[in-house]
């Protein structure tokens, strides 16, 4: 009997535990075999929606935003029984074949780690303290009450909101707070102005796209008046401004953080190569790189953000999906063939999917090939996107179900 442990419910985690699940069910192998995800939330963070969660009108409750973000895990439809754990990895022992949760030690004979990334502040003083990030479903309702506050305390006045960041997270929550300020702002029948500015260490934004992109997206930003700020290299904060290295100084009341994204402590692990970021480096099958790979006792795998395979393939859902999907399927061939993989087996090449839609405010949705359409069309195909995800991983009624509780996110 194989015990196959996958630290973390994202969307690469998820994917390998369906394939998996899948596989074995085929083989008539599901009571051989079992496959246990551990994940620190019993949930799943739909990571895409978080942007718009953040910038939601007060009008729609926490409670709402949260339910509309985070689908349970116990939602999720496996072909097999498939044990979901809650518990928080302290440690990936990957010598000794065991992961070592906060409530118990879980021995594997496959692993896959899949615990993604977390924002980093470059240990620059003062940023952790006084701005916030955007990567869960926690900093995106900190990030609305305090949106909030801001405008109940200047009243008729101006609030500075300052995005860090010119990423896909930075464009995103600038383009759709500065579109949503109004609504926002009557939400909690304030009267104030909100000031929106996109700062940059770069000369362009989205430097994953073309130069194309680069500009349409600068000048829909200006005009829909967020002021942009590039070569700024921040040094430090304080409580009330943010110091750069190069330019002076620039007060705040509020700072969003989506500068950057790294790995997470417990997948620091010294027996393997890491590349970009501390992403543990891995062929296209989610294999890391092993040095001394005698050191390593079974199988491990590492997929999604936590894997970098190359420069070509961008930290975004799909390719976490895909990589899943590659590292369960490698277990499976590894499974058929009693743990001997035949000496001609070729990996399947990773296909990279590094085009994402991105929502620029609601008046202009943006793809990343450079094909802009209006907001509304924006939306929905998004909306459709994100339904064909639901329907891929969970049985119709709760698809559906989840993606109704998604509307209120759009409104
Ligand atoms: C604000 C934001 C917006 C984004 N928008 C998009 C978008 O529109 N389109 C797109 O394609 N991509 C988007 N991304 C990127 C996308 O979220 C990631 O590429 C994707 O989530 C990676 O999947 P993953 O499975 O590797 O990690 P995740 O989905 O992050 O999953 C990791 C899981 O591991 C768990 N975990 C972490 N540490 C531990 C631990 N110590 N113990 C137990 N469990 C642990 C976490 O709880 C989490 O469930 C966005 C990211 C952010 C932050």
């Amino acid at each position: 009997m194989a015990r196959i442990v996958i630290a973390g419910g994202g969307f690469a985690g998820i994917e390998a535990g369906r394939v998996i699940a899948r596989g074995l069910q085929l083989r008539g192998l599901k009571d051989k075999h079992s496959i246990t995800i551990i994940d620190k939330h019993p949930y799943h963070a739909f990571t895409p929606a978080l942007i718009p969660a953040s910038t939601t009108p007060m009008t729609v409750s926490d409670e709402a935003v949260r339910e509309a973000v985070c689908i349970p895990l116990s939602d999720i439809h496996f072909s097999i029984p498939v044990a979901i754990v809650t518990d928080e990895i302290v440690q990936l022992n990957v010598a000794w074949n065991s992961v070592v949760g906060k409530k118990k030690h879980y021995e594997y004979d496959y692993l896959i780690i899949a615990v993604g990334q977390e924002p980093t502040f470059y240990h620059l003083q003062g940023v952790q303290t006084h701005s916030l990030p955007l990567a869960t479903i926690e900093h995106a309702l900190a990030i609305r009450s305090e949106i909030a506050r801001q405008i109940q305390i200047h009243d008729t006045g101006q609030a500075r909101i300052v995005v860090v960041g010119g990423g896909p997270t930075g464009v995103e929550f600038a383009g759709l707070l500065r579109s949503r300020a109004r609504s926002f702002i009557r939400s909690i029948g304030g009267r104030c102005e909100l000031e929106v500015s996109l700062v940059d260490s770069g000369d362009c934004i989205l430097k994953m796209t073309r130069p194309s992109v680069q500009n349409r997206v600068t000048r829909i930003l200006k005009q829909m008046g967020v002021s942009m700020i590039q070569n700024a290299m921040i040094s430090h904060m304080t409580d009330q401004s943010i110091e750069f290295e190069n330019r002076g100084h620039m007060p705040f009341d509020m700072v969003v953080w989506g500068a950057g994204r790294a790995t997470p402590a417990v997948a620091n692990i010294e027996l393997f190569t890491h590349g970009r970021a501390g992403a543990i480096a891995t062929n296209e099958s989610g294999v890391p790189k092993i040095p001394n790979v005698e050191h390593i006792g079974r199988p491990v795998y590492a997929v999604g953000d936590i894997s970098y395979i190359s420069d070509n393939v961008a930290w975004v859902a799909p390719n976490a999906i895909t990589g899943g999907r590659h590292a369960g399927e490698h277990i499976l061939t590894h499974i058929d063939y009693a743990e001997r993989l035949p000496n001609d087996f070729v990996p399947r090449p990773f296909k990279a999917q590094n085009n994402s839609i991105f929502l620029l405010g609601t008046h202009t949705g943006v793809v990343t090939v450079p094909i802009f359409i209006p907001a509304r069309f924006g939306v929905l195909i998004r909306r459709l996107v994100d339904l064909r995800y639901f329907l891929g991983i969970m049985l119709p009624h709760k698809a559906w179900k989840q993606w109704r509780k998604m509307k209120v996110l759009y409104r």
